[in-house]
């Protein structure tokens, strides 16, 4: 039976789904999940991100990260860790360009949040030399000094979206239609969590909430907090988002969320406020990633790279740094939110 099907059967039984019980499904079903089944990076895959286009964003963050371990007094038995790790290439390109920070390795053991079978696996051939730990939520990492990077990981994590209505909210919920999955409205209900949405919303407006990242941030801003350490989220997606921005993409194209269940990535831009909201601890100010990059010298590295390439080598990297940083490309839509302990330097490349 395919993951339609047994969307189709189970909302005629139970009654329509929300969003986020239809994304969860989508990435993470064991058999048909869209995550679960693939390896959904690269040119042959669906989409490819900022570590798989050049090893230069591994490294300045791998930098950082370890810059703020030296700041924060080498504390000698540290958890390095990643959330959704991809292909394990942002924690290659981070642990190759800090071994010459001396200590910082024989400090650190590797963590991984990794929730995909075929990634784990992928991960453990890239990163086998540092014998990763795996784990299914970050509540399962070592108490200790955590040093932690997210790319693109909390785009994927499970929304609800809500339409304001005259006297409350509708919450936008997968139904059925003559055998296709359509979106329908429950009737208005007041919502708690979104009570500070009635100033900058009009009824009809979309607003989405995301449940567990909230909770994963507080986890990890907590961590910080006790045992200190730094995070860096990177992503795409705004200070307080607005609107529907669940999207659908299918061989580097945007598709229909309903068309394929399980075929397609399913993600919302990450609403950065709410991830502010949630820590204990300090954060720093939102930050784009292209002026995040250059402040870590991103343009004296590709030019120091540079010096051994020529042709279309040479092309290609000329292109990958114009990808990450460019306002136009991927240097202003993503961007970077650092958390750190308060009273230490936030991680280098931000500012409070
Ligand atoms: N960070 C990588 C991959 C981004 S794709 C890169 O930049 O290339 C999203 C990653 O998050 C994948 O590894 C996916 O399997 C993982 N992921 C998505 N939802 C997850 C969840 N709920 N728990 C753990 N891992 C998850």
């Amino acid at each position: 039976m395919s993951l339609r099907d047994l969307l189709i059967e189970r909302i005629a039984r139970t009654g329509p789904i929300g969003l986020a019980d239809y994304m969860q499904a989508c990435l993470m079903h064991p058999d048909h999940g869209y995550y679960a089944t693939r390896d959904p990076l690269g040119v042959a895959g669906d989409f490819t991100t900022a570590p798989e286009i050049s090893q230069m964003f591994g490294e300045l963050i791998g930098l950082s990260l370890a810059q703020c371990w030296l700041d924060q007094g080498a504390p000698q038995r540290i958890v390095l860790a990643e959330l959704g790790p991809g292909r394990g290439t942002l924690m290659a390109d981070a642990l190759r360009a800090t071994r010459a920070v001396p200590g910082f390795h024989a400090a650190l053991s590797v963590h991984l949040v990794e929730a995909s079978p075929t990634l784990r696996a992928r991960q453990a051939a890239t990163l086998a030399a540092y014998a990763p730990e795996w784990h299914d939520t970050p509540e399962t990492l070592p108490d200790a000094p955590l040093f932690l990077i997210a790319n693109e990981f909390f785009d994927a994590l499970p929304i609800r979206q809500f339409q304001r209505a005259e006297n409350g909210w509708r919450e936008r919920v997968v139904g059925l239609r003559d055998d296709a999955l359509v979106l329908g409205l429950t009737d208005p209900a007041p919502v708690a969590a979104l009570d500070h949405r009635l100033e900058d919303t009009a009824p009809g407006d979309i607003v989405e909430t995301c449940a567990p990242a909230a909770a994963i941030a507080a986890g990890i801003g907590a961590r910080i907090k006790a045992h200190g350490g730094a995070a860096l989220i990177a992503d795409y997606g705004d200070w307080r988002s607005m609107g529907d921005t669940f999207q659908a993409i299918e061989a580097h194209r945007a598709a229909d969320p309903f068309a394929h269940p399980g075929e397609a990535d399913l993600t919302a831009h990450v609403d950065f406020e709410a991830l502010a909201a949630a820590t204990p601890s300090a954060f720093t100010r939102l930050t784009p990633q292209g002026v995040f990059l250059e402040r870590l010298g991103i343009t004296a590295r590709a030019q120091a790279l540079a010096q051994g390439l020529s042709g279309q080598a040479l092309e290609t990297h000329i292109a990958a740094h114009r990808r990450l940083t460019h306002p136009e490309e991927m240097g202003t839509v993503f961007k970077i939110l650092g958390y750190f302990p308060d009273g230490a330097a936030p991680p280098p490349g931000l500012d409070t």
